[in-house]
């Protein structure tokens, strides 16, 4: 028999993406025998972030600031806007620490089996940005699902006629990946987006 309180906790912790009973009863142990250490200061930060952090009032991202650490960079090139559905994407961009622009997190993607329509989506807000803001390219970095490319054809359909030029990810081969590990969908995209050579 465990505590209630600490089968609460494990059943807190197993409810976390990526994790089952058995490694949030390890985590809940391990919590409690570090507790010093640890338990304390997790329990803090938790409270910390989760009072502090919100959406950027511009872009969508996540920061302790009303306007992020993005939108306020004067380095970065303010003229270019990457679309991306969440800010697990972002983080992904920004680690790769090519881009220099600015982003849109969208807050996911159509779908009509989730019932998710335009407006559940940061969509109008991007369109206003590009109307008051000087923009020159829109990046849709969409995912190559069926959702995805459905997201990126309906906001490049409310872009037409606008002066920014649009373009999207080249879904290609990742590097050194062998063709015969890959799936059709990314096959055929780098079929199709094939340079001459
Ligand atoms: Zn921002």
């Amino acid at each position: 028999m465990i505590n209630n309180e600490i089968e609460n906790l494990i059943k807190l912790i197993s409810s976390l993406p990526g994790l089952g009973k058995r490694s949030a009863r390890r985590i809940v142990l391990y919590l409690l025998n570090n507790r010093e250490q640890k338990m304390y200061s997790i329990s803090e930060e938790l409270k910390n972030v989760a009072q502090s952090v919100k959406p950027c009032q511009t872009c969508g991202n996540l920061d302790t600031f009303e306007v992020c650490t993005i939108c306020i960079n004067e380095n970065r090139d303010h003229s270019l806007i990457c679309v991306v559905e969440n800010v697990a994407d972002l983080w992904a961009l920004e680690r790769a620490g090519i881009y220099k622009g600015m982003y849109h997190v969208l807050g996911g993607n159509l779908s009509a089996l989730d019932n998710r329509g335009p407006k559940e989506l940061n969509i109008e807000s991007l369109l206003d940005r590009i109307k008051s803001e000087k923009i020159k390219e829109v990046i849709l970095a969409n995912s190559a699902t069926v959702d995805g490319q459905t997201t990126a054809h309906y906001i490049a359909s409310r872009l037409q006629g606008s002066n920014v030029t649009l373009t999207r990810l080249a879904h290609g081969l990742p590097i050194g990946g062998e063709l015969d590990f890959l799936d059709d969908g990314t096959i055929s995209q780098a079929l199709k987006g094939r340079t001459s050579i």
